[in-house]
């Protein structure tokens, strides 16, 4: 059996799943998954080398699409601390920033909801985003936003108060490396903020290989608490808060892939076209599925137990140097 040494702690890792395959938006191949047997990070074989990666979010992500209307709109109302609780928002690592005269980067910043609600907290906000698709949007939005990843950035030096990155270090292969990083750029009394799936969640350790979050091979590695440990131990932060949060949008989305009966069928999950992807509208059954789907997005009890326990599906990690 072939062995992968492991990225973080240098241990041996083990074939996890094989056979796994783009099922968002179509990429070809297939991926296997290593798991780490000491820490249990997780990687995605074979790697996607660093130009195919921007080639591959420019011509498979929907963001080219997006309307900047539709971004102002969302952005015009930052929900409430018991919105955000109810619908498990917070696995989105700005709603953990506080309101104040910080300056801060959110890394993949995307179309720039992140960044214009950022502005609305008193800060003075700074984007990163490798997809070229955004540019435009952070244009016509004004926003500030560097085109790149977080090597090489033009930021000074111990810059930002906050530094957010929502679901992002799971895109990189080296979480270390990416930690390290995004450190140059926090002040000594900053904090970093990052969200990514965790793969010691109940509902991964139910949906096995039908997990949505695998996201292959779009996610290259995945994290579990004990690979938290030796990262802040590898980069010199410390561990300052860390929990659970699982967006029930997430768990509608988990069910609509559980019920697809085809690749084609999971696909339609994440177009953008006006169908909203609901491509199981076709009969009452559907239509009633659909319903109880969207109404479960607003109230799903069993998240909220889930993140008590911490066994949430996405992880809300606050780093602080370690002085
Ligand atoms: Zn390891």
């Amino acid at each position: 059996m072939k062995e992968l040494v492991c990225g973080v702690c240098g241990g041996g890792s083990q074939m996890w799943y094989e056979g796994l395959y783009d099922d968002r938006y179509a990429y070809p191949g297939e991926f296997a998954l290593y798991k780490c047997t000491r820490c249990g990070f997780a990687q995605t074989f074979p790697k996607i080398p660093k130009q195919e990666m921007t080639r591959l979010y420019t011509r498979y992500y929907p963001r080219k699409d997006f309307k900047v209307e539709y971004i102002k709109a969302l952005a015009k109302a930052i929900p409430s601390y018991w919105v955000r609780w109810l619908k498990g928002l917070g696995s989105t690592a700005h709603y953990w920033v506080p309101q104040g005269k910080f300056r801060s980067l959110d890394v993949g910043s995307g179309s720039g909801v992140s960044l214009l609600e950022l502005a609305k907290l008193g800060h003075e906000v700074y984007g990163l985003e490798p997809d070229r698709n955004t540019i435009r949007m952070a244009k016509e939005l004004n926003l500030k936003v560097h085109f790149g990843f977080i090597e090489n950035c033009p930021f000074p030096k111990n810059f930002f108060d906050y530094i957010t990155a929502s679901q992002v270090i799971e895109h990189t292969s080296d979480p270390v490396k990416f930690v390290l990083e995004c450190k140059k750029f926090l002040s000594d009394t900053g904090k970093m903020i990052i969200t990514t799936p965790n793969i010691e969640a109940l509902h991964c350790r139910l949906t096995g290989r039908k997990w949505v979050h695998w996201h292959i091979p779009y996610h290259q590695c995945f994290l579990t608490k004990r690979t938290w440990t030796e990262v802040a131990m590898r980069t010199g932060m410390k561990v300052v808060m860390m929990r659970t949060v699982t967006p029930n949008l997430w768990t509608v989305l988990q069910f609509r892939k559980l019920l697809a009966k085809s690749k084609e069928e999971e696909w339609a999950i994440w177009r953008t076209s006006t169908d909203n992807g609901m491509v199981r509208k076709r009969n009452v059954g559907d239509k009633l599925l659909t319903g109880l789907l969207l109404i479960a997005e607003n109230f799903w009890v069993e998240n909220r137990l889930v993140d008590t326990l911490n066994w949430g599906e996405s992880w809300v990690v606050t780093l602080e140097k370690q002085l």
